[in-house]
């Protein structure tokens, strides 16, 4: 038997000297993902300062991490490119002339990143500011399944390299410099090429991540690295794979020679409570089948570290012990370290520059759009955003197996008083409209996303939303409070049909997504064109991933349901709606009325609704309210007839 030629001189030289066994070394990958170009503290869409995110502020963590364990190599997983405003600013307000230096590139560069991985939304500016932008960084940027289309349509070299190796010189636990070799594979989500068709096709094509990392091991391998980290633009999804997967992060675990996985693109936590029950994770040890696997929030929030223990009892390095954290910079809203203030001062034109374009007029609003009516029937702010959804949809359906279906726009009053408070609405003024006014329209960050449901599935929908309304007694003497104690934000009202809510009914649904009275029907005349829903066909609904994985607990909105996810936010789609009208005109015609509440023996019942003291005009011009008080919270209450 032949032993390697390391192993013979290690167990040569331990047997001259009588040293210990090999020492150990201790190796740290440090990752951020999904940064989203917020590189400093603050929230441009809001215009206003957040702790909780923001290059800047992971720095200050990666400072304390490299102190921890200089041992240390830092990697950036993504999406970094694209998403805050300044992304904007770089690409198409104030774009980067040749040999510029882009801000991200400004920032990261001044951090010591080693490598990166493109993430899906690189591409959405096209690939010419990506590759322009590439001058800039210090460090190599991967994208091992993204290839050059050859004349002939097959695929050619990668765009980016697939994999790179980083020889670095680290300190063992006996204080001895010692030589790693890491190789580092770079992979993204290979949907790019449905999401920014239009910049991509006939320029590029993607394949399969989980075969592209199988296919550089070996490579890296020959190379002699000791230790292979794969860079995954992907989210971890413990279903079946199935090729080409969006979120194949999950499966590396799987792939021998991996030894440790960095994703993202999820804008989850792991380990973290999103992933517990997911077979194979250990949440303690940050490993999935063993393999340490970190995902570090998104825009900063979060710094990824995996901590790997090599030894070399063999010869050469073996991993002995594996495990991740992702450590968040804030808790409670506070930041734990100060932002690094040379980073934000290396940001400061680009900052300026930033804040000068949201404060900026993206169109022009020609009325009022606000939710103080929401609940009696308003539409004008939520049609706005249906609209946008509708338009983006329209075109991300086509080339799919879904196009053609009638298309559906769920919007939801997401600021409409209640527990908040009394101030608590979208209200949006006549005049200059900035990408603040869209942040008041939609709050949330959520992505759009298209499910498929049958005409019977989209009744059970509205019946599910409708449950927002307490019953309605017309015989009952006194006040009767007309909306529950649901929050408004799963009120959904379905843009494309129209359809009345019969509020003297029981509520069909509880809290669960189960039918908790199956004869109780409060939607009635769905039309959809002016013909009746059907209920055996299919259609689109277009609404949000919260909201299609579950949220609010909608009937067959456990994610089962989707069709497509949109890589865009809903809000990025109505900023983009905004501007591209340039005037936005408000319209409130209904989508849906209540149906007629009969009188009771003693004439009409006694229905109460609360709206802020900012809907006053509106509601004294509302023929269906009286004022009566303002309550203890600052509500102005009034009766409201829903009478024939
Ligand atoms: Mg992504
Ligand atoms: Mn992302």
């Amino acid at each position: 038997m032949r032993f390697p030629r390391p192993f013979v001189l290690a167990a040569l030289l331990s047997l001259l000297t009588g040293a210990a066994p090999a020492a150990e070394l201790k190796l740290r990958v440090l990752s951020t993902t999904d940064i989203h170009m917020n590189l400093v503290d603050y929230d441009f869409v809001r215009d206003e300062a957040d702790e909780t995110i923001g290059l800047n502020r992971t720095a200050a963590l990666i400072a304390e991490a490299r102190a921890e364990n200089p041992n240390a190599i830092l990697v950036d997983n993504g999406d970094l490119l694209q998403g805050a405003p300044m992304g904007d600013v770089a690409a198409r307000v104030r774009p980067l002339k040749d040999g510029e230096l882009h801000p991200a590139y400004a920032a990261m560069n001044l951090m010591g990143y080693d490598v990166a991985v493109a993430g899906n939304h690189e591409f959405n500016y096209g690939l010419e500011l990506l590759e322009r932008a590439q001058v800039g960084p210090n460090f190599p940027m991967l994208a091992g399944n993204v290839y050059r289309l050859k004349a002939d349509g097959s695929a050619g070299e990668t765009l980016f390299p697939a994999s790179l190796l980083l020889t670095r010189s680290f300190t063992d636990d006996a204080g001895a410099a010692r030589e790693v070799k890491i190789g580092v594979i770079g992979v993204l989500t290979p949907q790019i090429m449905n999401w920014d068709k239009d910049k991509l096709t006939g320029k590029l094509t993607t394949g399969d991540a989980v075969e592209a990392v199988e296919r550089e091991i070996p490579l890296l391998k020959a190379q002699g690295a000791d230790v292979i980290v794969v860079l995954a633009h992907a989210g971890i999804n413990g279903q079946p794979r199935q090729g080409m997967d969006e979120n194949f992060s999950y499966y590396l675990a799987k792939v021998q020679g991996v030894d440790a996985v960095v994703t993202g693109h999820s804008h989850r936590v792991f380990p973290g409570k999103d992933y517990e029950g997911l077979a194979g994770a250990d949440l303690s040890r940050g490993t999935i089948d063993g393999k340490p696997y970190v995902m570090a929030g998104s825009f900063g929030s979060h710094l990824g570290v995996i901590d790997l223990t090599l030894e070399d009892a063999s010869g050469k390095w073996a991993i002995k012990d594996g495990r991740a954290e992702a450590r968040p910079v804030a808790e409670k809203g506070k930041a734990r370290l100060p932002a690094d203030a040379k980073i934000t001062e290396a940001l400061k034109d680009w900052t300026e520059a930033t804040l000068a374009y949201i404060r900026a007029p993206i169109g022009e609003a020609k009325g009022p759009f606000n939710t103080y009516l929401a609940l009696l029937g308003d539409t004008a702010a939520l049609r706005l955003v249906a609209d946008a959804q509708l338009g983006y949809a329209q075109k991300l359906v086509q080339g799919t197996p879904y196009e053609g279906l009638p298309l559906l726009s769920a919007v939801a009053p997401f600021r409409v008083g209640g527990r908040p408070g009394p101030d608590y609405y979208t209200d949006v003024k006549a005049g200059p409209v900035a990408i603040k006014d869209a942040a008041d329209l939609y709050i949330y960050p959520n992505m759009l996303a298209i499910v498929k449901l049958t005409g019977a599935e989209v009744r059970e929908y509205l019946e599910k939303a409708a449950r927002l309304f307490n019953q309605i007694d017309p015989a009952k003497a006194g006040p009767q409070p007309l909306v529950g104690n649901m929050p408004a934000y799963n009120f959904d009202i379905l843009f494309g049909l129209t359809y009345t809510i019969d509020v003297t009914r029981p509520a069909r649904y509880g809290r669960g997504p189960a039918i908790e009275d199956p004869n109780a029907f409060r939607i009635g005349d769905i039309l959809i064109g002016g013909e009746p829903l059907d209920e055996t066909k299919d259609y689109l609904v277009i609404t949000n991933n919260y909201r299609a994985n579950g949220g609010g607990e909608f009937p067959r909105m456990d994610g089962t349901a989707v069709a497509l996810v949109a890589p865009e936010t809903n809000r990025e789609i109505l900023i983009e709606h905004i501007r591209a009208r340039g005037e936005i005109v408000p319209d409130n015609t209904p989508v849906w009325r209540f149906a007629p509440v009969p009188d009771g023996p003693n004439g009409p019942p006694d229905i109460r609704i609360e709206i802020g003291p900012g809907g006053a005009a509106l509601a004294a011009a509302d023929q269906r309210l009286t004022r009566i008080e303002t309550n203890a919270e600052g509500f102005d209450v009034y009766g409201v007839k829903l009478g024939p």
